[in-house]
């Protein structure tokens, strides 16, 4: 049976246990990973053993090279998405079909409750993304890939830095450097901020030199085969000040402290609390302004998420970011990023980046 298979037939489970006779998996990346095909704009409904992809005919050779065990619905053109649900749900006699909230937009919502006069419309949130938190060993595999070639393209990029470089440049020289790799692209649009800049946890890029700024902070990511990976560094690109040197330091020591807490059974909210203690101890607390860290996967934000108070307790094949970060406005941000496995007896780092902070020298200083 294929990887998709073996993940509906737990799914098909999973909607028996919470008494659901049927779904309608709207979000692409859940229909990916059910089915393995790669493109938009399509829905899969999955009731018992019957799997259809709905779809268009920009896409019939793709799903029929993507996803060869599923039932195909190509909708004529002129006929909606919503009629076309309505077409291959209307053998099944459903009373019910959930759907999913976190995507399906109201407007979707709205036209499926028109065309599916007799089924009650059962918004759903998190069902397929609690069989995604737990990542099999082909999809640890595919992250490591993401995780080695951002890796690469990061130190590529750094080699060769220069002080006339702009946040946007270093942003256009990290995604060429992923896709020259091999990687599909970056995860999401990499975060490169300079010295104030660094400040804002979600810095947009712009048109700041790297010069003597002083601080450099990348948050960046990169794609393989629909994987993620999620890293940050922060550098010194001039001598650091004492404040600076001290406040990194304290968030790598929060940052190794909750990767030493990573372990099966252990609650997420546990693995913050360990950095956001070592934050406090150094009266850095007040700083440190989001949580610890999220999982990656499909997507880079994922389940499980570790910030205070999350009672979920990790297990082996959950993969996380652990990122803690102190952010002084006006003056500088430091944000020190890895990606973790959580392994059968504890974890696992899977980049390996340095991380002690490292004076960079811009070449044209
Ligand atoms: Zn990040
Ligand atoms: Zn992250």
């Amino acid at each position: 049976m294929s990887k998709p298979a073996t993940r509906r037939r737990r799914l098909v489970r999973l909607l028996a246990r919470e008494q659901l006779p049927a779904l309608l998996v709207c979000d692409p990346v859940n229909v990916r990973y059910l089915t393995g095909f790669t493109g938009h704009d399509s829905f899969l409904l999955l009731a018992g053993k019957l799997a259809v992809v709905i779809s268009d005919a920009r896409y019939t050779t793709q799903l029929e090279q993507e996803c060869p065990d599923v039932e195909l619905l190509i909708r004529p053109t002129g006929t909606t998405m919503a009629q076309a649900v309505a077409q291959a749900a209307g053998s099944l006699r459903l009373r019910q079909l959930a759907v999913e909230s976190d995507w399906l937009s109201l407007s979707q919502f709205q036209a499926l409750e028109k065309e599916l006069e007799q089924v009650e419309l059962v918004p759903r949130s998190g069902l397929v993304e609690r069989l995604r938190v737990i990542k099999d060993a082909e999809e640890i595999a595919l992250v490591r890939r993401a995780v080695a070639v951002a890796q690469r393209a990061f130190q590529a990029t750094m080699a060769t830095l220069r002080a006339d470089q702009s946040e946007r440049q270093l942003a256009a020289e990290l995604e060429y450097a992923i896709r020259r790799l091999g990687g599909e692209g970056c995860s999401f649009p990499p975060i490169v901020a300079v010295g104030p800049n660094a400040a804002l946890p979600h810095a947009p890029v712009g048109p700041a030199r790297v010069n003597a700024a002083g601080v450099l902070l990348v948050d960046w990511g990169a794609t393989w085969q629909g994987y993620c990976s999620d890293l940050t560094r922060t550098l010194a690109t001039a001598r650091p000040s004492k404040r600076f040197a001290a406040a990194y330091q304290a968030v790598l020591e929060a940052q190794q402290a909750a990767i030493r807490a990573i372990a099966p059974g252990v609650p997420c909210g546990r693995v913050d609390q360990a950095a956001r203690r070592v934050l406090e101890k150094h009266r850095l607390g007040k700083h440190f302004t989001h949580s610890l860290g999220h999982g990656i996967g499909l997507k880079v934000h994922e389940l499980p998420r570790l910030s205070p108070k999350q009672q979920t307790p990790l297990q082996p094949g959950m993969i996380v970011t652990v990122e803690p970060g102190v952010y002084l406005p006006g003056r500088f941000g430091i944000r020190i990023e890895d990606d973790v496995l959580v392994t059968e007896d504890g974890h696992e780092v899977l980049s390996t980046l340095p991380r002690e902070l490292e004076r960079l020298q811009p070449a044209g200083v």
